[in-house]
């Protein structure tokens, strides 16, 4: 691949795992043979982060799946940023469409979260996508440029973020997009990039797909010039998450 951009992999476990079987995947990934040219990013339920942290080779990044937009303060229930670091995870996963869809956080919200999380030095795995209403009235391309818009209102420095393109009706569906669909937005996307923020940050900005990845499927989808890398929900569970890895060797 001659973009220059290092293929990125995530790993969205969602709100799933215990420690019986978190040990069992650290395991797997720790044993297995991951390509050096993808950096490997794991989004864990916050309240196992630390004990993954132990568990994962030191090179695997780790995300948290969510984090408010402010340090600390009266806000129970949720966590920070700062507290994500404090404890070794150097990524958070923010915008994600069940976020959006079950627990109704608006593109604003969204961005600020994302700002706040930069501010406090953590990279940043930004969502976006459209549901399957939204790509059937021809309204994609609209839907991800408003919700990129709104990250670009608040996010001034972005070489600490990875936008991941996932639709909605590819999501936990085992319905795919195509290559060409995939690559069809990511282009859409590096030219809105190139037109809104800088050509610099359009070459340089990975933009990972998601959506029903598997083994099966990831290899064809890495192949095109403008995926440069995975979010994995429930691949990202199972030992086949090492192929998806290992996708462009
Ligand atoms: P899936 O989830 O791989 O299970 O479709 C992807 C995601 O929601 O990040």
């Amino acid at each position: 691949n001659m973009s220059g951009r290092k293929f990125c992999v995530g790993g969205n476990w969602k709100m799933n795992g215990d420690q019986k079987s978190i040990a069992d995947i650290c395991k797997t990934l720790s044993s297995a043979p991951l390509d050096p040219n993808t950096e490997v990013v794991i989004g864990c339920p916050a309240i196992y982060l630390m004990y993954a942290r132990n568990l994962l080779p030191c090179e695997v990044g780790l995300a948290g799946q969510n984090a408010y937009k402010v340090e600390k303060g009266a806000f129970t229930g949720e966590i920070s940023p700062a507290m994500l670091k404090d404890i070794g995870a150097d990524w958070v996963i923010l915008g994600h469409s069940e976020r959006r869809a079950i627990f109704k956080e608006s593109d604003e919200l969204i961005a600020e979260k994302a700002q706040h999380a930069l501010d406090q030095g953590l990279k940043v795995i930004a969502c976006i996508g459209e549901t399957l209403e939204e790509r059937e009235a021809g309204k994609t391309n609209e839907v991800v440029a408003r919700q990129m818009c709104a990250y670009a209102q608040k996010i001034k420095d972005w070489q600490n973020v990875v936008v991941a393109y996932e639709p909605v009706w590819a999501i936990g569906t085992g319905k795919t997009a195509t290559p060409d669909q995939a690559q069809e937005v990511h282009a859409f996307l590096r030219q809105w990039l190139s037109d809104n923020i800088s050509k610099d940050v359009s070459a340089s900005l990975r933009i990972q797909y998601g959506g029903s990845v598997t083994a099966a499927n990831a290899k064809e989808l890495a192949k095109k010039p403008d995926i440069d890398g995975f979010l994995v929900g429930g691949a990202s569970l199972k030992p086949e998450f090492v192929e998806i890895i290992n996708a462009r060797q």
